[in-house]
Formats: structure tokens, C-alpha cells, sequence
């Protein structure tokens, strides 16, 4: 990195060396398996000549990158610092602590679990630490056992038909929710009694007393808030309120919002870190790490969280934890509230871009990292829609919209997210001009038929013309704001 940089964290004007670092690491690549390296060198020319706006992706520094390759993936570390079963992990150690502390530093949190390998694997611990703390450790004591070890199966059968399984009160899929807050697909709904709260029909915001009233009914043992695809702002304070008022536990899943949250641009009320028992995120989205999970908590959680390997994961990715530590120091700089403020105002400018061109958003704008667009204005389902984006170089995803008339497979919807352009340098009038491009492909995009001649919700067909006046519209502003400047393979 030059000195004097003004970089988002490393993500401009790179140095010869990290080219040759890269060029370097193909090199030996291709002298085992050739195919890979090539691969590996056109995903980059693939995400420099496309307008990333999967709201779950970004492109993480060098520095994080070069992290993860490394010989501390070749190390098994099961345990927690100071405590493993294997031999010769002071060095993991070492990375553990330094993620562990990087994290419960930038957050303000009591403790911090640096191990789960993904954002569900985060919620695993999570849930586990939940049902521990709050349901087995009371069961015990309720029968005069110190530990489960104690326990005859004799025990186990009354204690299993006496507690049952537990409630999870968390956020309907097609209003934003996530899959493991208590979806039946995922484990969540299997292992939990799981209901769900929504948001407004009107306004599509969450409905707070909407949800106190379910709270009060169904007496979860954990309310779940957070999001992947609602476009705006929660009152974390509120949750609380809403939790503490039925005793449940406040689980909050920050892992589309961390980086807004490390950034600085939620504090107060809508930080959720300190309302919260216990806080999951991914590493990977807005707070531009490597792909990985955190779990947050409040002390009274920390050691059954510490039990999470080998409880639901398996060994640590001790190179993935050094690439979080990593990108945690990052996320510290003041640099980094710079992008997260970047992110917002991005998403405002993009949803005003939709907005004065006539497209419907959900809740009618943004207050986070994305937007919500509702794609049924014209005539076209959100599978089609991603289709026809895709062609003209736009990458995003479809997605379900409140109520969805096209179910979860084909979708209304589709969710743009402001973090990858934005750490491209992407502003205002770029964010403008891709709301416009975004218009253009799907107004001249056609739902196209079946086979048998009836409406298709999969095959459409795009004007000709437009997905080149696309590209050459994004090649303009792309090449302006360059991925990983300087990085140059030959
Ligand atoms: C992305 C996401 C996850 C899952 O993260 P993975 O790393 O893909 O396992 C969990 N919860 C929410 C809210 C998410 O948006």
C-alpha cells in the first residue's frame, strides 16, 4: 500500500506488490491444476466488468484475501483459546484472541465467538447457547443435576416429554426474514415451534404491536429480529422492550446490516449490540471480511457459546479467523464509517433513481443497504427480471416481496444492495445512472410464453440493443472506479 492513500481500506491504487503476490500464487496454481488458475483469473475479469448489486456481496481487501491463504488452514484447533484438543495452537491462538477482540472492540460486546465458518452456522451456536442456558441448564437444576452427564435415560425421556420443543417468534420470508429464523426448510423450523411476524400490508414496515400482540400470544423463548431483504431500519430498543415484556430471549442477526452497524450509521436504538442477549452476523456482506460468522453476546451466554465447536461446528478455520481479524481491524478505522455512510446514502440515491423514474419499490425507499424493487409493475416476474439483468451485465437476485403473487421460486421482486459498488467508489450520480439502466432493461423486456403458448414466469425476451447499450453505459462508469487498481495479471 502506498503511503498517503486515501483508500477505502486498502481497496485503491495497490501496490506492484500485491500484483505479484497474485501472479505469483496463479503461477503455482497452474503448475497443478491449470484450469483453476484460469478460473480463478476470469472471476476477476467477470465481477471488474459487471455491476455487482447482490446486496450480500462485496469485494474484500487484499490484505483479507491474502489472509486466508495461508498454512494456518492446515491446522485442527477444536476448543476455545488456552483449551484445545489438539497440540501446537498457540499460534491459532493468537489469531483467535486478536479476531475475538478486534470484534468485541469494534461492537462494544461483552464476548465474542470468532469460530462459526458461516452466518447460519453463527445462528447454530446461537440457538444451542439459547436452549442451554435457558431450558437445560433450569431442567437440571430442576432435578438435582449438575451436569447432563448425570442424567439417566430414564431422566432424559421425562425431560423430553416434559419440555417439548421450544417457540422461535422471528420474521416471515416474504417480508425480509431469513431462512434459519424458523423457516421449515432450515433446521430452525424443525427444532423450534416457530411462528412468524410480518410487516404492514399498507406501508410494509414492521408492525411493532403487530408483533408485541403475537409475542404475548404465542410466548416464544426467543425472538429473532434482523433481516436479509427488508429495506429498512429496526428499533432494536423496541424488540427488547417486546422480548423482556413475554421473557424471551433477543437474538438479533445482523449479517446483511454489521458493516452499517461497525460504521457507525446505526447507533442508538438501532445498534443492536447492546439490546440484544445475543448477536449473530456474517463477516462476509456489508462488513467486507471473509466469508465467516461471529456470535456476540452478553457474559451469562459466553461459555455455553464457547461449547460451539465441537457442539454444532467443526474444527475453526484458523486461516478464516486471521482473514476477520483482519478485516475487523479495518472496519475499526475511521476510513471505514466513511463507507458505511457511503453505503446508505448510495441506497437512498438508488432508490430515488427508481422512484422519479415511476418503479414501485417495497416500503416506497431505503434507510439501509438496499432496495426492494417490486417488478410486477412491468409484467414481469422477478425470475425474468434477474434474467434480462443479468444478459445486460446487471448481477443481482430475485427475491420474494410481501404477500408475493409468484411464490418463493419465481418471485416479484428483486433486491439491489450498495455495498460491492460502493467500495468500488461508486456515488451519487453512478447510483443514479444504474436505476436508469436497471429501468431501461426491464421496460423493454418481455414476459415470453411456454411451449404449450400459455404465459411463462421463467423465459422473456429482451429488446435487442439494449443489453449492449448496457454494458457500454456500466463499462463507462466501471472503468472510472477500477476493482483492485493496480492489480494487474499478465
Ligand atoms: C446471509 C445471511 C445468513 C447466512 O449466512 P451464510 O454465511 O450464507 O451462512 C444468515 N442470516 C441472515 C440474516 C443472512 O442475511
Amino acid at each position: 500500500m502506498k503511503p498517503g492513500s486515501t483508500s477505502l481500506c486498502g481497496m485503491s491504487d495497490l501496490s506492484s506488490l500485491t500484483s505479484s503476490a497474485y501472479q505469483q500464487a496463479l503461477e503455482v496454481i497452474a503448475s497443478v491444476e491449470p484450469r483453476i488458475a484460469e478460473a480463478t483469473r476470469q472471476e476477476l475479469a467477470d465481477q471488474r466488468s459487471s455491476l455487482k448489486l447482490i446486496a450480500s456481496e462485496n469485494y474484500a481487501s487484499p490484505a483479507v484475501l491474502l489472509t486466508m491463504g495461508t498454512w494456518f488452514s492446515d491446522k485442527y484447533a477444536e476448543g476455545t483459546v488456552g483449551h484445545r484438543f489438539y497440540a501446537a495452537c498457540q499460534n491459532v491462538d493468537t489469531v483467535e484472541s486478536l479476531a475475538a477482540e478486534h470484534a468485541r472492540e469494534l461492537f462494544g460486546a461483552p464476548y465474542a465467538y470468532a469460530q462459526p465458518h458461516s452466518g447460519i452456522d453463527a445462528n447454530l451456536v446461537a440457538f444451542w447457547s439459547i436452549l442451554a442456558n435457558r431450558v437445560e441448564t433450569p431442567a437440571l437444576e430442576k432435578l438435582g443435576a449438575k451436569n447432563v452427564n448425570e442424567l439417566t435415560e430414564a431422566d432424559w425421556e421425562s425431560l423430553r416429554a416434559e419440555l417439548g420443543n421450544q417457540r422461535l417468534l422471528g420474521m416471515s420470508l416474504d417480508t425480509g426474514g431469513h431462512l434459519t429464523h424458523g423457516f421449515r426448510p432450515n433446521i430452525s423450523g424443525k427444532m423450534f415451534h416457530q411462528q412468524q411476524y410480518g410487516t404492514d400490508p399498507e406501508s410494509g414496515l414492521l408492525d411493532y404491536d403487530a408483533l408485541r400482540a403475537k409475542a404475548k400470544e404465542f410466548k416464544p423463548l426467543v425472538l429473532v429480529a434482523g433481516y436479509s431483504a427488508y429495506p429498512r431500519r429496526v428499533n432494536f430498543a423496541k424488540m427488547r422492550e417486546i422480548a423482556d415484556e413475554v421473557g424471551a430471549v433477543l437474538m438479533v442477526d445482523m449479517a446483511h446490516f454489521a458493516g452499517l452497524v461497525a460504521g457507525k450509521v446505526f447507533t442508538g436504538e438501532e445498534n443492536p449490540v447492546p439490546y440484544a442477549h445475543v448477536t449473530t452476523t456474517t463477516t462476509h456482506k456489508s462488513l467486507r471480511g471473509p466469508r465467516g460468522g461471529l456470535v456476540l453476546a452478553q457474559e451469562e451466554f459466553a461459555a455455553d457459546i464457547d461449547r460451539g465447536c465441537p457442539m454444532v461446528l467443526g474444527g475453526p478455520l484458523s486461516h478464516v479467523m486471521a482473514a476477520k481479524a483482519v478485516a475487523l481491524a479495518e472496519a475499526r478505522k475511521p476510513e471505514f464509517g466513511t463507507y458505511a455512510q457511503n453505503i446508505a446514502d448510495n441506497a437512498k440515491s438508488l432508490a430515488e433513481g427508481f422512484n422519479k423514474r415511476g418503479a414501485r419499490l417495497v416500503t416506497g425507499g431505503t434507510d439501509n443497504h438496499l432496495v426492494l424493487l417490486d417488478v410486477t409493475s412491468f409484467g414481469l416476474t422477478g425470475r425474468q427480471a434477474e434474467s434480462a439483468l443479468l444478459d445486460a451485465g446487471v448481477v443481482t437476485n430475485r427475491n420474494s416481496i410481501p404477500a408475493d403473487p409468484n411464490g418463493a421460486w419465481y418471485t416479484s421482486g428483486i433486491r439491489f444492495g450498495t455495498p460491492a459498488l460502493t467500495t468500488r467508489g461508486f456515488g451519487h450520480d453512478e447510483f443514479d445512472k444504474v436505476a436508469e439502466l436497471v429501468v431501461d432493461v426491464l421496460s423493454n423486456t418481455q414476459p415470453g410464453t411456454t411451449r404449450a403458448g400459455g404465459p411463462s414466469k421463467a423465459s422473456y425476451v429482451l429488446a435487442e440493443g439494449v443489453a449492449d447499450r448496457t454494458h457500454a453505459a456500466s463499462a463507462e462508469m466501471l472503468d472510472k472506479h477500477p476493482l483492485y487498481p493496480g492489480l494487474e495479471l499478465t
